[in-house]
């Protein structure tokens, strides 16, 4: 039985999630899934990929953040149609 960590990683490598998708997938809450995605950024280092979330009103894209969560307002057409960010793991070789 594979522990809820193992769960993540294993949906990561076949693709990629935003923290709410994943946190639905895997029946957990915001918090406890970016928590869990803290540790397993520790197991699997650089392997972890973040794609930059983005406005779908003016196609800003932050690039210069690293938090998990999707972002609550854009900065330059203070929309709230945010995407993303989107995470995922490659495999290893
Ligand atoms: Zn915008």
């Amino acid at each position: 039985m594979p522990t809820r960590r193992e769960q993540m990683i294993s949906y990561l490598e076949a693709s990629e999630y935003t923290v709410k998708d994943l946190a639905a997938l895997i029946k957990s809450n915001m918090r406890d899934t970016i928590d869990d995605l803290d540790h397993i950024k520790h197991t699997v280092g650089k392997r972890l990929k973040t794609r930059s979330a983005e406005c779908t009103s003016c196609h800003f894209v932050f690039r210069k953040r690293d938090r998990m969560n999707t972002p609550s307002r854009c900065p330059k057409c203070k929309s709230e149609r945010i995407v993303g960010p989107w995470i995922s793991i490659k495999k290893a070789s």
